[in-house]
């Protein structure tokens, strides 16, 4: 019998056409597998605030407008949101000003489950009411919400339009696998694997070329949404060796267990290694050095601070000690985030074998893995300069 999922053909399409975390509430959504996430951001808060105690406080009269780019279908976006307005509106009332109107623009690619997001966004407070009734109001929000779909590679609002940037988890997702990776007769060619972790140099060089260029398209673009005296909060992966094709946490993710799954379905004859190879993750967690050149070499932006955090594991288990729940953490959390994208290279039956086998692998290893897998972070805060 010929291997399965050969006809299953994804890899022209543009990325940004289908990519997004999971949807919906079931088991492996992004909503109900991003508790980790939540807990690195919240570590963060301090950083945050210390962003956003550098924004300019412009005229109360004027809207005070807010972003959270790859907002995805949670709800981390929605407490974020709330603790910057919280913060914003303190400020103002610490000048002896009425704060203004609130905007909140929740921004993530077209495919992002924008219907569970909206769902969970609280009603709007009383309008009637003063503002510390509506602070008061925990259940309700004291901003006028609205999505914003498009990639954050390109522009997406007005110019000078914008306060405040905040983008947490997403800036290590390429706009694209880099075409050489899937090309055979390029030296690139990312033979025998799924991710950039352990490749060779061409690979590892074609994917930070990929990184700097997006990089530089989110900056060039967000240069024109700011209001002068506006800033930037930005969170994406990060690695702490300087060598790329060491990707620390992310390489762990999708360049251990979940690599060895896909060979095991070549081994089994369920895809043929072709298929797994015209596949890879387009995610790159880049040092803080890579991060600063990008930047620089843009120059529209001064850094207020950049630094490397270390956020912990990505797999929140009620019991550590139980290996099933570990492994099969380690499987919903692979699957929250880059399942979409799998379902569309091999379809989702075999994307049930696929995670079957990670969730299997996970289990053996599984005290090794919550010691070993832990995640690091870029932080930076960037104004206009
Ligand atoms: N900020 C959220 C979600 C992070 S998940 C949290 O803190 O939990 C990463 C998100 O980035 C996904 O929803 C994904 O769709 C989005 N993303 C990835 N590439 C993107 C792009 N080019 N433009 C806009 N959003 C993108």
């Amino acid at each position: 019998m010929a291997p399965k999922g050969n006809n299953v053909v994804v890899s022209s399409i543009k990325l940004e056409k289908i990519f997004s975390m999971k949807g919906g509430k079931g088991e492996s959504s992004y909503a109900n597998n991003s508790q980790a996430q939540a807990i690195h951001a919240r570590s963060m808060l301090h950083l945050l605030k210390e962003t956003l105690d550098s924004v300019q406080l412009s005229s109360p009269e004027v809207p005070f407008v807010v972003v959270d780019l790859g907002c995805s279908s949670g709800s981390n976006t929605i407490y974020i949101i709330d603790v910057i307005i919280k913060h914003m509106t303190k400020r103002y009332e610490d000048l002896g000003c009425d704060p203004p109107e609130f905007s909140a623009f929740f921004s993530d690619l077209p495919s992002n489950d924008f219907n569970t997001l909206f769902q969970l966004i609280p009603p709007m407070a009383n309008h009637g009411g003063s503002m510390e009734e509506t602070l008061a109001a925990d259940n309700h929000r004291s901003y006028f919400a609205a999505g914003v779909p498009g990639s954050f590679y390109r522009r997406l609002f007005p110019s000078r339009s914008i306060d405040l940037f905040h983008s947490a988890f997403s800036l290590h997702w390429l706009s694209q696998v880099p075409e050489s990776v899937l090309d055979k007769r390029s030296a690139a060619y990312n033979k025998g694997r799924v991710f950039i972790h352990g490749a060779n140099e061409s690979t590892v060089t074609a994917y930070k070329k990929q990184f700097q260029t997006d990089l530089a398209s989110f900056l060039r673009s967000r240069a024109k949404e700011l209001k002068k005296g506006g800033s930037m909060f930005l969170v994406c992966l990060g690695r702490t060796s300087v060598d790329p094709t060491d990707q620390s946490g992310p390489g762990l993710l999708f360049g251990t267990h979940f690599q060895d799954a896909w060979d095991d379905l070549v081994q089994e004859g369920l895809i043929t290694s072709e298929k797994r190879d015209s596949f890879n993750i387009p995610v790159y967690a880049s040092s803080l050095q890579d991060f600063k050149e990008v930047v620089e070499a843009d120059g529209s932006f001064t850094i207020n601070k950049l630094e490397i955090f270390k956020g912990g594991s990505p797999l929140v288990v009620s019991q550590p000690d139980d290996a099933a729940e570990v492994g099969r953490a380690l499987a919903n959390s692979c699957r929250s985030v880059a399942g979409v994208l799998i379902d569309a290279h091999i379809g989702d039956h075999l994307g049930n074998e696929l995670f079957s086998r990670v969730e299997k692998r996970g289990t053996s290893q599984a005290k090794e893995l919550l010691e070993k897998l832990q995640f690091f972070h870029i932080v930076a805060s960037l104004s206009l300069a």
